[in-house]
């Protein structure tokens, strides 16, 4: 596909332009709208656009979520492309914090199946499948079954395991896939942008963001040292000392996120991971 440096900002050439649009069959790749981009010119012979080919990752210096580390070729490639309605466009560029560059790879890869399927006649888009959706929210909870997401910050034994195991839960939820430490596939399901109710969706984005937020929080009290890695002692266990506020801050968060996740798991009927787990000796 026609990569190639076009000026000192990255941009798209015409062909990669067009195919990026139709691959997803000119609907907005933006799995809460799927706005149709194009239509016919109202008393005229030709057909207009609302559609724009987004950078995933920034055209030129200071734009969102700019990459150094690619070069003109990759940034002006059609892999660093997304296909979107004006308005979504606009909305990823302002809100980068909330629409990070994995976000519009899931949106893309997503809207791309679709668009196959739907050419296959396997299944409408934008048709809310239930029983989809449950299988997804079950999988979901299995990825919250685990100690990170039970005991009081306070009560970690390292605080580095759980920084890993709320990575671990990140990555399971966007791709569908839960490994154990040793890279070993627990359980296979699919990411949460396959979800097709769209309220379920934005709230499942909601959760991972907040997970997410405890993960920056974390990156930010070693820094500051409200919590302290101890060296792992001569019988194997560890003992880190946590800062009492950051134990709150981390147990009210996750109880967010869960307290979120519940919401959907009481919509599909699947039991909810609660926090903390009622038998917790505090
Ligand atoms: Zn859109």
């Amino acid at each position: 596909m026609g990569c190639g440096p076009v000026s000192d900002r990255d941009d798209f050439s015409q062909k990669v332009k067009e195919a990026l649009a139709r691959r997803v069959g000119f609907a907005c790749s933006n799995p809460s709208c799927r706005q149709l981009t194009v239509g016919p010119e109202e008393g005229g012979e030709g057909a207009f656009s609302v559609g724009e080919a987004a950078h995933i990752t920034g055209a030129a210096p200071g734009g969102p979520r700019y990459d150094p580390d690619l070069t003109h070729e990759q940034r002006s490639c059609i892999d660093n492309g997304i296909w979107l309605c004006a308005k979504c466009a606009t909305l990823v560029d302002k809100d980068r914090e909330h629409y990070p560059a994995g976000r519009l790879r899931e949106w893309r890869e997503w809207a791309e199946r679709g668009a196959r399927l739907a050419l296959e006649g396997v299944e409408a888009p934008g048709v809310v499948d239930r029983q989809n959706d449950m299988e997804l929210i079950r999988f979901y909870a299995q990825c919250f079954d685990r100690e990170a997401f039970q005991q009081p910050f306070m009560g970690e034994r390292s605080v580095t395991d759980f920084d890993r195991a709320i990575e671990d839960t990140i990555t399971a939820i966007n791709t569908g896939c839960l490994r154990s430490r040793d890279g070993h596939v627990l359980a296979e399901a699919k990411g949460k942008v396959y979800l097709t109710n769209p309220d379920w969706r934005d709230k499942m984005d909601t959760v991972v963001d907040i997970l997410r937020a405890i993960r920056s929080r974390y990156a930010e009290a070693i820094k500051s040292k409200e919590v302290y890695v101890a060296s792992p002692q001569p019988d194997g266990q560890q003992a880190d000392w946590i800062q009492p506020e950051l134990g709150a801050w981390m147990d009210a968060t996750r109880a967010q996120a869960l307290r979120l996740f519940g919401e959907l798991c009481e919509a599909v009927n699947v039991p909810a991971p609660v926090f903390p787990r009622p038998h917790w000796p505090f």
